[in-house]
């Protein structure tokens, strides 16, 4: 495997009145596990589904029901957390969050505080210009969702739909360690990337299958790094949190306005309240929704419900050596195996169809690079075009691992595989067979380019003269030659015999 090697992003510096600020930034990342059923119910997770449809009597809060622990939700949050490389716990537990809500019937939230059952990981960020960051994971812990409040359905009423209640969540919470909105946007794509790898959560953000808790506090300069060496938060500034946010895009604007927020504070000479705040798209700002509550505001205990989760380490070892190729390793293995540079394998494993197709088309053709050329630059465009994915590409792998492979003969040009490719794409067929039977082939002759230069040649005296005194005009004679070929003939044959034939 290639040992890749990143300069780190420069942190995003932010001019206020009276001087620069830099920004510190940790997320708390909540995804659903891809599970059918619940975290502790055998109701149903179906998105889209009749409200209050999915709801089992333990998710209803209703007296008497017991919380079922579901095994697959276990082994999901074990598999994210291998994939973030982190520490798995053998044992944790599960403890009660009281508040009340009225979309939460139990009254309380089954979460992980004390002892989650993912500890210390990390991300590889990569800001695709050649920088990246490693961003550390502090924990992951397992959770209940909460159900949905209707406020807007009726001018009176609000209504409550409990299908999500008790949908497994993983929070995902991270040092603060991001240093700009692009870094915080890029690294929840990328833990997208690797669940969606994994399969443990399917990353819709807005269906809210992955949602961003984002804390946000301002320092000066250099403050981070002193952080950093002494792990001492007083050197970092008062964090707000922006709950709930379910866009990337939002993520960004969010962050850049709430730094902005708080320095205007600061540089007024106030300081900054600890405070859960509410990003407004339509405004784009945030606002207020309360003052930083504190953990013994929810009187957390242990669910007397549910026994300690103990796992054991074979159980671990098992899962870990099932995981599938994630998406660092694979972007190493293609820049190694195939010679590409780290965008184009950035671009080719950004998910695993993606890259499964272009490995067959590598495999098939012999060539990584002309094919990695060919998918990221022709199919990807084309598909793109048409607002297609690659599993409805009308090209198969095998018909573009033909094209390839024509072209590496040097049967037919670059200017003519285009063309081809599109007759593929739009008609179908098989790309040798199409070249044979639509005289396609690059002509190799160079009895036939010798007749062609000749003739053009003897009807353009003045051009002849011209491109004496200056060979830079012989291009005009290979440009005339490629026309009246049809776009046939072998490029590098052609500007040869024009030389020689011009006597350049
Ligand atoms: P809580 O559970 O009260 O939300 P945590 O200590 O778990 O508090 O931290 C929550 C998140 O806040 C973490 O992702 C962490 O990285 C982030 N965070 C902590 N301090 C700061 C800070 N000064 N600026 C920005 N983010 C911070
Ligand atoms: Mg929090």
């Amino acid at each position: 495997m290639l040992d890749l090697t990143y300069d780190t992003p420069k942190p995003k510096v932010i001019s206020g009145a009276k001087q620069d600020w830099e920004l510190v930034i940790g997320l708390e990342v909540h995804a659903q596990v891809a599970s059918n059923a619940k975290l502790f119910s055998g109701a149903s997770t179906r998105f889209g589904a009749e409200p209050n449809s999915n709801v089992a009597f333990v998710d209803a809060g209703m007296p008497g029901m017991l919380p079922v622990i579901n095994e697959f939700c276990v082994e999901q949050a074990v598999r994210t957390g291998l994939g973030l490389k982190a520490v798995i716990n053998l044992k944790s537990a599960f403890d009660r969050k009281n508040y009340f809500y009225p979309d939460l019937p139990q009254g309380y939230q089954i979460s992980q505080l004390y002892h989650p059952i993912v500890g210390e990981g990390e991300v590889l960020v990569e800001m695709g210009d050649g920088t990246a960051r490693t961003v550390r994971i502090e924990r992951i812990h397992m959770e209940q969702d909460a159900g949905k409040s209707i406020h807007d359905m009726d001018p009176a009423m609000s209504f409550v739909d409990l299908n999500r209640t008790g949908v497994c969540l993983m929070e995902i919470v991270s040092r603060p360690d991001i240093r700009g909105p692009e870094e915080a946007a890029a690294y929840v794509s990328k833990l997208r990337q690797i669940m969606r790898y994994l399969g443990t959560c399917d990353g819709n953000m807005q269906n809210g299958n992955l949602r961003a808790d984002v804390n946000v506090s301002i320092c000066q300069p250099g403050a981070y790094e002193r952080y950093q060496d002494s792990q001492d938060f007083s050197h970092l500034g008062t964090r707000c949190e922006i709950k709930n946010m379910n866009s990337l895009r939002f993520i960004q604007a969010a962050i850049e306005h709430e730094a902005r927020r708080q320095i205007a504070i600061v540089e007024a000479g106030g300081t900054v309240d600890q405070e859960t705040r509410l990003y407004d798209p339509d405004k784009g700002e945030t606002r207020s929704m309360r003052s930083k509550e504190e953990a013994h505001d929810y009187r957390y205990f242990p669910d007397p419900d549910l026994l300690p989760l103990e796992i054991e380490q074979a159980w671990i070892d098992d899962i870990a050596a099932r995981l599938p190729e994630l998406p660092d390793a694979k972007k190493a293995r293609f820049m190694a195996d195939f010679g590409l540079s780290d965008y184009d394998a950035s671009v080719l494993t950004a998910d695993t169809a993606n890259a499964a197709y272009f490995e067959s088309v590598a495999a098939e053709a012999g060539d990584g690079k002309l094919a990695a050329n060919w998918v990221i630059n022709e199919l990807f465009g084309r598909l793109k075009k048409d607002e297609r994915g690659i599993a409805e590409s009308p090209v198969s792998p095998a018909q573009l691992a033909a094209i390839v492979r024509l072209i590496k003969k040097g049967d037919i040009s670059g200017k003519i595989a285009k063309d081809l490719f599109e007759i593929t794409y739009t008609e179908g067929g098989d790309p040798e067979q199409i070249v044979e039977a639509r005289g396609m082939k690059q002509v190799t002759d160079t009895g036939a380019i010798e007749a062609a230069v000749d003739e053009i040649i003897a009807a353009n005296p003045a051009q002849v003269e011209k491109a004496r005194q200056n060979p830079k005009l012989a291009g005009w004679f290979v440009g005339q030659v490629m026309k009246a070929t049809g776009g046939k003939a072998n490029p590098k044959a052609v500007n040869e015999i024009v030389a020689r034939k011009l006597a350049l």
